[in-house]
């Protein structure tokens, strides 16, 4: 039967995993708090503050999940439409950190890519801020007998208007990716989430429409793709020095090999970074959450993460060392 918020049995084992309640200390903060005021269809800004993290889900015995109890509700509403930006990195040119995080992207560099035995999934993140994870991982697969197909004109997965909830500019972005991935073959992403857009939201926006429950079985976060699919067991480098950051869309829907991380254990940092809505940047939510996690930077040269909003959030947040790096340019 499907979960309701009203399955809530208030027993709170998912407080204390919530980032935002952390920060707010208030019930109606936490995911029970803003199950209640869901059941008593109540308007509250403590609804906006909720991150769609998912680790309250990871821990109710009952399995309710908040945000996606949250999203059918946006989903419900009329929305509004707003023009949409095929690559939401180009508003990081409005802020001087921006600027300087911001890579200049040459498609001209996949000529050699047109065809491939799967898809990969150019992300704004993938495209200006970490390219060198895809070089990377392109001089990695070489040596397999399988290749890569990176299709031109690749555009935003929509997080950004999630996070406003502008519907229609999100379902527009979806509807894209039907037409660019229509073809049956594994689709593979570098950020955990827009891995989760592809998996998750999009399914949830089109109501299980199959065209989108099938994108979805399709999609894989590069680590699935070379445990699950290329059967290879990845490693990270061992080094004190470097943080490896686990993003919550990615901790919240694991299906890679475990193994691939139990080497880094002591490296990995399962913190929240508090980064996944653009529209608390401007409430100051960020700044402030940030104390929860910098401490665990002392003594670190790299931060390594695989998320583009953790990456921005890091980016801009943190004074170097240490580097901000994607996570598969320490693949061994
Ligand atoms: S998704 Fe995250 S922020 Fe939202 S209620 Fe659950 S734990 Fe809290
Ligand atoms: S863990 Fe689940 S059942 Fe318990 S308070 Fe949280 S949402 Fe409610």
């Amino acid at each position: 039967m499907k979960k309701r918020p009203e399955d809530c049995v208030h027993c709170g084992k998912c407080i204390a995993s919530c980032p935002s309640y952390r920060y707010f200390l208030q019930e109606s903060y936490s995911p029970r708090g803003r199950n209640l005021i869901l059941t008593k269809d109540l308007n509250s800004q403590a609804l906006d503050f909720c991150l769609f993290c998912e680790n309250c889900k990871s821990l109710c015995p009952q399995g309710l999940n908040f945000p996606e109890f949250y999203l059918q509700k946006i989903f419900q509403d009329k929305g509004y439409s707003l023009p949409t930006l095929s690559d939401s990195l180009n508003l990081l040119h409005l802020h001087p950190e921006g600027k300087r995080l911001y890579k200049k992207f040459d498609p001209s560099s996949f000529e050699n890519y047109r065809e491939g035995d799967f898809y990969i999934y150019l992300s704004c993140g993938l495209k200006h801020l970490y390219p060198e994870a895809l070089f990377v991982f392109l001089e990695k697969v070489k040596s397999l007998r399988i290749k890569p197909q990176i299709p031109l004109n690749q555009d935003c997965c929509g997080i950004i208007y999630l996070s406003i909830r502008s519907k229609e500019a999100l379902k527009k972005l979806a509807l894209n990716k039907l037409n660019l991935f229509k073809e049956d073959k594994p689709v593979v992403t570098f950020c955990a989430t827009c891995y989760w857009l592809f998996k998750r939201i999009y399914p949830l926006l089109f109501e299980e429409e199959a065209d989108f429950k099938a994108l979805s079985e399709r999609t894989y976060f590069i680590l699935d793709f070379l445990t699950n699919f290329l059967n290879l067991e990845p490693f990270f480098e061992e080094d004190s020095e470097i943080l490896y950051h686990l993003p919550c869309h990615l901790k919240n829907n694991l299906t890679f090999d475990e193994r691939s991380l139990n080497k880094i254990l002591k490296n990995l940092s399962f913190t929240c970074c508090g980064s996944a809505k653009v529209t608390l940047w401007l409430r100051g939510f960020q700044k402030g959450y940030s104390k929860f996690w910098k401490k665990e930077l002392i003594g670190k040269k790299v931060l390594a993460t695989a998320c583009t909003g953790c990456y921005l959030n890091f980016g801009f947040q943190v004074r170097r060392p240490p580097e901000i790096k994607h996570w598969i340019e320490f693949l061994k």
